[in-house]
């Protein structure tokens, strides 16, 4: 794995910085339809199979990244990381420190949708972790996580999920900014809705002259699954079947296009290109 903690790229006038909140020690259980043996193949292939301590046996380190938007001098932060959920996440504002950014100078946090390796880090002890931001979110998955009824009927292990969300959104609740698909949320960023992950996962197009970079948060968690065989799904996935056709959408649009794309579980620095390949696609980095 790549030790960068940080990595910018340009697209038009506007700076992207792919900041890493750390990784998250993922075991082979989350992808309910994949045998133990066919991910470990999978790892060996891409040369990630890890002997750490903190990783499962076969499981693997995932990354959790967050990305920084500078534009005409303000700043803005897509996900604040997973702080709390493993000792190894919650190094966003440490690696945002190396990357000359400070959490005061972000004008909003931008939350791709409300799961706790996105939103982790927002807050500490109910307060604001980014003092003068607003926070932005998807209102479909603001209206899910917070929606009272939903709370109450999830099972026992799923309602972590809902507290963290709301500790989250409770601590921004004076300056919380709910957006739907395709809207200006920043200069130069626009909304990109990808449900299925969760019911607002959101990815977000920067565009600038004629550059564009497409965030699209978790439409990939595993890459030496997923391009391959982009029907695989995650325990997490809200709506697993929407969540492979939206998967699937994105990577022929993607592919189609040549759109440089970046992700928050890709292996850093998370940018890249889509291909066909076989039946399915592959992942081209950036070199
Ligand atoms: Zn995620």
């Amino acid at each position: 794995m790549s030790t960068e903690t940080h990595h910018k790229i340009q697209v038009g006038d506007i700076s992207v910085t792919m900041v890493s909140d750390g990784y998250f020690p993922a075991s082979a259980d989350i992808f309910p339809d994949v045998d133990g043996d066919r991910l470990s193949s999978a790892l060996d292939a891409a040369g990630i199979t890890s002997t750490a301590e903190d990783i499962p046996p076969g499981g693997y380190a995932s990354s959790v990244n967050t990305f920084i938007i500078e534009i005409g001098g303000k700043v803005y932060l897509i996900d604040a990381g997973g702080a709390g959920m493993a000792p190894s996440l919650g190094k966003l504002t440490e690696n945002m420190a190396a990357a000359g950014y400070r959490p005061e100078q972000v004008e909003s946090l931008i939350a791709t949708h409300l799961h706790p390796d996105h939103i982790g880090g927002a807050a500490v002890d109910g307060k604001p972790v980014f003092p003068n931001a607003e926070f932005v979110v998807a209102a479909a998955d603001h209206g899910f996580w917070t929606n009272q009824d939903i709370i109450n009927g999830a099972p026992e292990d799923a309602k972590p999920f809902f507290m963290m969300a709301n500790a989250a959104v409770d601590a921004y609740a004076d300056r919380l900014r709910l957006i739907g698909d395709n809207e200006d949320v920043c200069p130069g960023v626009t909304s990109v809705a990808l449900p299925g992950h969760t019911p607002g996962h959101t990815g977000f197009m920067i565009s600038s002259g004629n550059e564009t970079l497409l965030i699209w948060a978790d439409i990939v968690h595993q890459e030496d699954l997923q391009f391959d065989d982009p029907s695989v799904t995650l325990i997490f996935d809200v709506d697993p079947e929407q969540a492979v056709k939206t998967r699937e959408k994105v990577f022929d649009q993607v592919a189609a296009d040549r759109q440089l794309i970046a992700g928050s579980h890709l292996r850093i620095p998370a940018v890249g290109q889509v291909e066909k390949s076989g039946s399915g696609y592959r992942f081209i980095p950036d070199a």
